[in-house]
């Protein structure tokens, strides 16, 4: 198995084309470089795509007979957003102020709404096109259920959850690799697919505050004047246009894993002599995704029920594994995940097919070779990364969700604890009192030991896929917390509470939490284990 990469950059230079002299505190981002097919995008006039626009001309290079464009035009995959909104407008205290918030993930939509809440006038900077108009971010699309602790944020805002039944959670199935099933209910949680997920959020925006919350597509984060409070953006159709300038009060970057505006803050601070940690450890595993499989796959628990399942199909490498998670047009998508590099031996669907035969138990047979020929097709991408940053702002900036505390996908936390941070960013708003050059500060106080810590337990997680599996003593900490935990919660649950913290990740337990009672339980199970130790040994040699 291959060790995760960690990298660390401290002082980050300020990198990425150069355009003249800059001023002091201004950073031009590193330009990403595109793994997926090129989208040929014609240039609107103007180099942006106003609100609700679609980019006109898209075609996609060696991808247009996909399954994912298909299922695109064919189905309408994405939850209506309700009209139905509470109109809480809650305080003012930033009227006349305006907010910028890079990516229109859904951290950038969540943010986005309780900005506008607060009064700030928001604009959304994406660098790609709209979901729905997106063929390739739908092939991309994987599953995200969102659990109390995301969904926390959306009450806070008074967004109610698609009321149809099809995006209820049921549960999830576990399939081993000898075929054996297992059954975990799971209902009061709310299944997306990622895009779906992002639509819903930008839809439910537009919805929420018409004319304060305005998104802007096919456009990128440039170079950011921190001092000045000043970000430019260039187009990412085909024709570069005039770059635009935008003067901010609050820049929010929630710009994904790959953050230009975290690479731009660690140039800024670099350049103010401050250190910057980047802490990015990579998962190890890529994915693949098919969509719009048929087939008669539910347990008899979940039989007759509406709602969403998921279908996990483990193998006896852990890094090879294949989920289906049911649509409310009755069809199945999923994911097929292999260690980095495992899809470069891999040319026709036939090799996709053998594996799928070698590796897995209970796929239906009739799926493997439909699943195959989309799987020989798609893009590969990468199955999540970790991020921990030393600072999750800057001058009149902020840095929230994957481009501040990416996670993989072990826990299901990523996009809920992105949400979570926007809950914490409007605690940050309403605590700085329309101070705006406060609330940066505030934010990072609020939630950078949160952000640590779910990092911590991720890479604690992780360790099971990384190292020696359930030896690893990072993953015997979590083993120990969780069964002495459980014990101790059935003697003594006056004391110790109703279950073991880690079991309580999805509620809105503080991260910070989880990991001291990790360490403690980790620590009274080695005392416990020593003592045990002695006592049969004391015994053995008759001490006592
Ligand atoms: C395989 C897989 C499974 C997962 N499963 C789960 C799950 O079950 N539960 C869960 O909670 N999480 C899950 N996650 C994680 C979840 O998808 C992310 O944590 C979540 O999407 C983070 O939201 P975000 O808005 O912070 O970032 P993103 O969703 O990455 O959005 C960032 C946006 O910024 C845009 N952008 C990037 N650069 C620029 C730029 N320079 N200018 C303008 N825009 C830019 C991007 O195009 C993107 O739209 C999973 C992730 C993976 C990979």
């Amino acid at each position: 198995m291959a060790s995760a990469i960690r990298g660390r950059i401290v002082q980050h230079p300020a990198t990425g084309p150069g355009l003249g002299a800059r001023p002091r505190g201004s950073v031009v981002l590193p330009r990403q470089r595109r793994t997926l097919p090129v989208v040929k995008t014609a240039a609107p006039a103007g180099g942006l795509v106003p609100d609700g626009g679609v980019p006109s001309g898209v075609s996609f290079e060696g991808y247009d007979k996909s399954a994912a464009e298909r299922y695109l035009r064919e189905q309408n995959p994405y939850p209506r957003a309700l009209a139905s909104v509470d109109e809480g407008d809650g305080g003012a205290l930033y009227t006349g102020k305006r907010a910028v918030v890079v990516g229109a993930g859904p951290a950038g939509s969540t943010a986005a709404m309780f900005l506008a809440r607060q009064g700030f006038q928001v604009e959304v900077y994406e660098r790609r096109p709209e979901p729905k108009n997106d063929a390739v971010d739908t092939g991309r699309a994987y599953i995200i259920i969102l659990i109390p602790r995301g969904q926390a944020a959306l009450k806070e805002l008074g967004v109610k959850l698609p009321e149809d039944e099809h995006f209820r959670t049921l549960g999830t199935v576990s399939h081993n690799a000898k075929g054996k099933t297992r059954v975990s209910k799971e209902e009061g949680n709310v299944t997306f697919s990622r895009s779906g997920l992002a639509q819903w959020l930008i839809d439910t925006a537009r919805r929420r505050y018409p004319g304060r919350i305005t998104y802007n597509f096919n456009v990128t984060a440039e170079e950011i004047d921190f001092k000045a409070k000043k970000i430019r953006f260039g187009t990412t159709g085909g024709i570069m246009s005039p770059a635009r300038h935008v003067s901010y009060d609050l820049l929010v970057g929630t710009d994904g894993v790959a953050s230009q505006v975290r690479g731009a803050l660690a140039g800024y601070w670099g350049r103010e002599g401050q250190p910057y940690n980047v802490d990015v450890d990579d998962s190890g595993r890529e994915y693949k995704v098919y969509m719009g499989l048929k087939g008669d796959i539910e347990p008899p628990e979940f039989e007759g029920k509406t709602g969403a399942s998921l279908h996990l199909y483990t193998s006896d490498d852990p890094f090879t594994s294949f989920t289906a998670h049911s649509n409310p047009d009755g069809t199945y998508s999923g994911t097929f995940s292999l260690q980095t590099g495992g899809f470069k031996d891999l040319h026709q669907p036939a090799d996709y097919e053998a594996l799928m035969r070698a590796k897995f138990k209970g796929v239906p047979e009739d799926w493997v070779p439909a699943a195959a020929q989309q799987l020989a097709a798609a893009p590969a991408s990468p199955a999540g990364k970790r991020v921990r940053v030393s600072r999750m702002w800057g001058p009149g900036c902020v840095l929230l969700g994957d481009a501040a505390h990416a996670v993989t996908p072990v826990f299901g936390q990523g996009a809920n604890s992105a949400l979570e941070s926007c809950l914490v960013l409007n605690k940050a708003l309403t605590e700085a009192k329309g101070d705006v050059d406060a609330v940066p500060q505030r934010f990072n106080e609020l939630r950078l030991e949160d952000a640590h810590s779910l990092y911590e337990l991720d890479r604690k997680a992780y360790s099971f896929f990384r190292r020696k599996g359930p030896f690893d003593p990072d993953f015997l900490q979590l083993l120990a917390h969780v069964i002495l935990g459980t014990i101790l919660s059935k003697i003594v649950p006056f004391i110790y509470g109703s279950r073991p913290a880690l079991l309580r990740l999805g509620s809105g337990i503080p991260y910070s939490q989880i990991t001291a009672a990790v360490a403690r339980d980790a620590k009274l199970a080695a005392v416990l284990l020593l003592a045990l130790v002695a006592f049969v040994a004391a015994k053995v040699f008759k001490l006592i």
